[in-house]
């Protein structure tokens, strides 16, 4: 099915939603990320160079000691002690692996891990997978009161002088400032750790390598990388500030994303909303209610879209203004809504004075009691007055059930649902007071024929397809020929051979029936002064002329030319004017009616008796015949009081000097008892049905 321009206009909606929440959570994803790298780039840098000073301070420490022993000339226990008085854990090998001399518990592990340091100071390893035995060590050059294990030593660089006495270190390079290692006891280094000044939190010991000897023999040494409070807060402060710098972007993000999914709400509200009820409008309608019913596939519930039409409406405005109307259309809005389930039900604005409307209910007298009461309600929307209402139903198809559930068709399109309640609806438009009317499939079959009708007529016209049919009109007591009736016949070579009531009614809707009318006259004028001129014996043909007409105030003038013109005899031409129209504007039809019988044409009124009382025309119309309606003559009424009305009916035309037909007889027994009452004329079956103009050509030489 072709998607319809409204949801179409709903998915480019939904997109647009979509989108900007999209982009907004994107947006939020990448800057976390970018957030993330940046955070772990900084840290792997601070931790790098962090890593890098501190080692490089040790391994300068550590190369003081490598030169401490290189300076030396002999490798004797004099050597061995001072440098193990040091308080260092180190070892010496030569070229082959061979331990030289070791201090200190060894600790190196494969742990570890081979390592480099990445800058200038040089290369520095620890080796792998080799197992070195702990020692004890004293430290005999420093103090021998501090002799402790070394495995519970911190290692800190201090600076120191020559001249400082115990603590002087041999250096090759004078009375210069160098970098030795002091040994503290672990157990007071944690109560006052220090590195720099700065506490120290933990330390990890890490072996750096030196080529001494000319490469010959390589030291290794454990130094140790401190971690101090300086270190931790700045990590802390870092931290804080990085988390705090991501949660405020996170939250600008984040209330942007609020903010926008609020604005697309008010956006929808504005885009749902109708300008004059303030209530829901038709797209409104077409999604929430469309959306439901293709849901509600599965419900045992009926439902219905109906069209209420505030009749009253444009006049309303017309006599109090557009505002005031709008006021109303929102009262009218409220009293729907007040009265529908808000869930399960759906009213919104159409257009002007049209409210869409889907009820739910279960049993129809349900759904008649709800839809009565709802309409008296709204027949009182304003204290003042009385109100009319023009509702239009369209029952959505019922649900059907299979082993206990049911199911619904999945895609009612509500927008042709409503459409079907407006043709519905649209029925009663001539219709002043409230009414209700239902669709049904004979409605859509007329819509349709009404369209084909509409299409084709101009060229049915041009085309001749119009026949004038002739229908005699018979004297009962000599049953003679002694007038007709032209009834008009549309012979279309698409739609087949059609009788008036198919077309007649629509042309009277839509105006083409003037044009009909006068098509029928010229016709008739034609026919007649052929057969007059022929020299067959004429009787007068009636021609029916519709209401429409009567607002022309020149219509007598424009029948008169038209006869003249095909130089007819007036006489020869009758007017029939059905009785409705004798409700419109009384004067202008009565002056119509004496410039027709001055200009010498006989003027009938059609179809006398069948609709409302015309009783009291009868007395100001200066009418030639009257034509008894075939109701008269039809059904099962009792006999005798039908004919007590028909023949008081001819007596009181007799009285008004008025000679009368009897339309639609088709018995003997009813010919007999009209040519007893008086009855001038009868137009009926009996005597003859409609029949084309050559037919008729025949009737009049046999029978006249
Ligand atoms: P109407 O003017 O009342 O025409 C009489 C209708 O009764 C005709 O139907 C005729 O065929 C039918 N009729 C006559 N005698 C009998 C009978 O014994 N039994 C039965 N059952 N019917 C009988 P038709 O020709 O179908 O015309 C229907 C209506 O269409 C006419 O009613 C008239 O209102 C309208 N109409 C027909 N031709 C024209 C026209 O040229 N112009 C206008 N404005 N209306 C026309
Ligand atoms: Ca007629
Ligand atoms: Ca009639």
């Amino acid at each position: 099915m072709k998607k319809r321009a409204i949801y179409k206009k709903e998915q480019r909606f939904r997109k647009i939603r979509r989108k900007s929440v999209f982009s907004g959570i994107f947006i939020l994803v990448i800057v976390f990320l970018l957030l993330d790298a940046a955070v772990m780039v900084g840290a792997i840098a601070m931790g790098n160079a962090i890593f890098t000073s501190r080692i490089g301070i040790e391994y300068e420490g550590f190369s003081a000691f490598a030169n401490m022993y290189e300076s030396s000339e002999t490798a004797d226990e004099d050597l061995w002690s001072r440098l193990d008085g040091s308080g260092r854990t180190y070892l010496i090998k030569d070229q082959d692996g061979k331990i030289i001399h070791q201090n200190g518990v060894n600790t190196m592990s494969d742990r570890f891990g081979r390592m480099e340091l990445m800058d200038s100071f040089a290369t520095f390893r620890i080796e792998e997978g080799k197992d070195i035995p702990g020692i004890d060590v004293h430290l005999g050059t420093v103090d021998e009161k501090d002799a402790i294990r070394l495995s519970g030593f911190e290692v800190v660089t201090v600076k120191c002088y020559e001249d400082m006495g115990e603590s002087a270190i041999h250096s090759s390079e004078g009375d210069i400032e160098l970098n030795f290692l002091k040994l503290i006891p672990k157990g007071e280094f944690f109560n006052n750790r220090k590195y720099k000044g700065n506490d120290v939190i933990s330390a990890h010991p890490v072996w750096v390598a030196i080529d001494v000897k000319d490469g010959k023999e390589t030291l290794y040494g454990k130094v140790f990388l401190s971690v101090t409070g300086r270190d931790f807060s700045f990590a802390i402060a870092l931290i804080i500030g990085v988390v705090t710098t991501i949660l405020v972007v996170l939250a600008v993000l984040v209330i942007n994303i609020i903010s926008t999914v609020r604005y697309q709400k008010k956006m929808t509200m504005i885009f749902l909303t109708d300008d004059s009820t303030k209530g829901h409008n038709w797209m409104w309608f077409l999604l929430r209610g469309g959306n439901y019913i293709r849901k509600k596939w599965h419900d045992k519930y009926n439902y219905a879209v109906l069209d209420f039409v505030f009749v009253n409406y444009r006049n309303y405005c017309m006599c109090h203004s557009i505002e005031e109307g709008e006021e109303l259309l929102t009262r009218v809005d409220r009293i729907l809504r007040d009265n529908t389930n808000r869930w399960h039900e759906f009213v919104a604005h159409y257009a002007s004075a049209n409210f869409a409307v889907m009820l739910r209910y279960g049993s129809d007298e349900e759904f008649k009691a709800r839809v009565d009461d709802i309409l008296s309600k709204l027949m009182k929307v304003d204290p003042d007055q009385i109100f009319q209402f023009h509702i239009g139903v369209k029952f959505l198809p019922a649900a059907s059930e299979k082993n206990g559930k049911f199911r619904r068709r999945k895609d009612t399109d509500l927008e042709v649902e409503y459409n079907d309640a407006c043709t519905a609806r649209a029925t009663l438009v001539n219709n002043d007071s409230s009414g209700i009317a239902f669709y049904d499939e004979k409605l859509v079959e007329d819509q349709k024929w009404n369209d084909v009708v509409r299409a084709s007529q101009e060229k049915a016209l041009e085309n001749e397809e119009f026949l004038v049919y002739y229908q005699p009109k018979y004297d009962p007591k000599t049953d003679k020929l002694n007038g007709a009736e032209a009834l008009i016949r549309w012979n279309s070579p698409e739609y087949g051979f059609k009788g008036p009531g198919a077309f007649i009614p629509i042309f009277e809707k839509n105006g083409f029936i003037k044009k009909i009318d006068h098509y029928m006259l010229t016709h008739v004028a034609r026919d007649q002064k052929k057969w007059f001129d022929a020299g067959l014996s004429c009787v007068p043909v009636s021609v029916n002329i519709s209401r429409a007409h009567f607002i022309e105030p020149d219509l007598a003038e424009q029948i008169r030319d038209a006869v003249d013109k095909e130089g007819t005899p007036r006489e020869l031409i009758e007017i029939e004017l059905t009785e409705s129209a004798f409700f419109d504007d009384k004067n202008a039809l009565i002056n119509i009616i004496n410039k027709l019988k001055e200009y010498g044409f006989a003027v009938s009124m059609d179809d006398f008796g069948s609709g409302y009382s015309s009783l009291n025309s009868l007395k100001d119309m200066p009418l030639d015949v009257l034509k008894l309606d075939a109701e008269f003559f039809r059904g099962n009424s009792d006999g005798n009081r039908g004919e007590i009305v028909v023949s008081e009916a001819i007596s009181l035309a007799k009285k008004l000097n008025m000679r009368t037909v009897a339309e639609g007889v088709e018995a003997k027994d009813q010919v007999e008892f009209l040519a007893a009452q008086g009855c001038d004329m009868i137009q009926g079956y009996y005597y003859a049905k409609p029949m084309p103009g050559n037919e008729y050509e025949q009737r009049m030489t046999m029978d006249r």
